[in-house]
């Protein structure tokens, strides 16, 4: 599904690079979070992946075509919900339709309010954005970055804003989105219990730059619930992956 090709890429005002041939691949379906302490890069495979950024080297592959040829082929989804105040929710998740262009008002209120509805936000199509709580102002985001209509899904920390309780209820509401809509997902987390209780495997940025990630597979399957986070293998692979990360911040 996503493949970068012994890609290298370094920002110009800066003296070091980023990434120099960095290979992997994603394949179609996974669940991958890629983790790593701050500013070691995790940003900038995105914004590569989204041609925010164009590599100095190497290539960006989705579906086996190099992405230069191709649009509409991911979703990206940051941190803050990025919703516009002065658009009604609906009219915020109608967005991303009204830039592609070909829908008619009806189709594009439609499939907002089906979108909707799929994060269960039927009723607050209406609202303006501030009338919602963080988790929903989050699920409205995801809502329109789905509606990109794209297989590929990039998610940058999308719930490090929100308090813990309502990041745990966002993990387990988000993997039923996964399990049910079957996209590919990448999500970037500096929080290690979060790549655990999400993904199938994680990609682990091992060194400056990067010219490799270290793939470990999660040795649990899905639905996945919070209680497997405390099987000693699992418990075990958190500790290896907390060990790795405190090296890497060092
Ligand atoms: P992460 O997402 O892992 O926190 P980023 O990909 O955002 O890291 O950034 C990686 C490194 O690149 C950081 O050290 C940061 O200082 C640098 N960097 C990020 N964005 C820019 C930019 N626009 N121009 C120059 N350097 C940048």
């Amino acid at each position: 599904m996503l493949e970068f090709d012994n890609v290298c890429f370094q920002y110009e005002v800066d003296d070091y690079a980023i990434m120099d041939k960095l290979s992997f691949q994603i394949q179609d379906g996974e669940f991958v979070c890629v983790i790593g302490p701050s500013g070691c890069g995790k940003s900038t495979i995105f914004r590569l992946v989204n041609k925010l950024l164009t590599p100095d080297a190497g290539r960006v592959l989705v579906n086996g075509q190099p992405i230069e040829t191709q649009k509409n082929y991911c979703g990206y989804m940051p941190q803050h919900d990025l919703l516009f105040p002065w658009r009604t929710v609906r009219e915020n998740v109608m967005l991303p339709m009204e830039i592609q262009g070909g829908y008619t008002k009806a189709e594009m209120q439609k499939r907002a309010d089906e979108a909707l509805a799929s994060v269960g936000l039927s009723d607050w199509g209406q609202k303006s954005p501030r009338e919602l709580s963080g988790g929903m102002r989050q699920r409205a985001a995801f809502a329109r970055t789905v509606l990109t209509g794209s297989d590929l899904l990039l998610l940058d920390e999308p719930f490090s804003a929100l308090d813990y309780l309502t990041r745990l209820s966002m993990r387990e509401w988000l993997l039923e989105q996964w399990e049910r809509d079957q996209k590919t997902v990448l999500f970037i987390t500096h929080d290690v219990e979060e790549a655990l209780f999400l993904s199938g495997r994680i990609l682990v940025v091992e060194s400056t730059p990067m010219t490799h990630l270290r793939s470990i597979e999660v040795p649990a399957g899905y639905p996945r619930t919070r209680e497997e986070l405390a099987r000693p293998e699992i418990l075990s692979l958190k500790e290896d992956l907390i060990q790795m990360l405190r090296r890497d911040a060092k």
